[in-house]
């Protein structure tokens, strides 16, 4: 947990979201400026900046995030119509939140 990230608040409950999922490694909410009819966050529980800062024992965490993003979409029916998994990386790469996740976008 680290001191103000906002991902970090809303996975200690200390600030509200809409989950869709959770479980031991990761959580999934909905973003609150969505881009898309259907767009969620899929959040590791542990705070990992971004992508740049995984190591190689990181690829369970990112395997399940990959994983769990397509069992969502599928039982929410967005599977067949497709959807875009998106990880925005550092400034430049318009990541605004520092807390490492991954943008599940569909629902056209
Ligand atoms: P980034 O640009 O860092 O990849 O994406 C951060 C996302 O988090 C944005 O799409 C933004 O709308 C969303 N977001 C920022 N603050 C909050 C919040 O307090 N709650 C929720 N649910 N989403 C947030
Ligand atoms: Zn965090």
């Amino acid at each position: 947990m680290e001191k103000d990230c906002v991902f970090c608040e809303i996975i200690r409950g200390v600030r509200p979201a809409d989950f869709l999922y959770q479980d031991d490694s990761l959580v999934i909410f909905k973003d609150i400026h969505p881009h898309a009819p259907i767009h969620w966050l899929v959040v590791p529980r542990r705070h990992i900046r971004s992508i740049n800062d995984l190591s190689d024992q990181d690829g369970d965490i990112i395997s399940q995030m990959i994983l769990k993003a397509k069992e969502v979409a599928k039982d929410h029916a967005i599977a067949e119509s497709g959807y875009k998994l998106l990880f925005n990386v550092e400034r430049g790469g318009g990541q605004f939140i520092f807390h490492l996740h991954l943008h599940l976008l569909g629902g056209w």
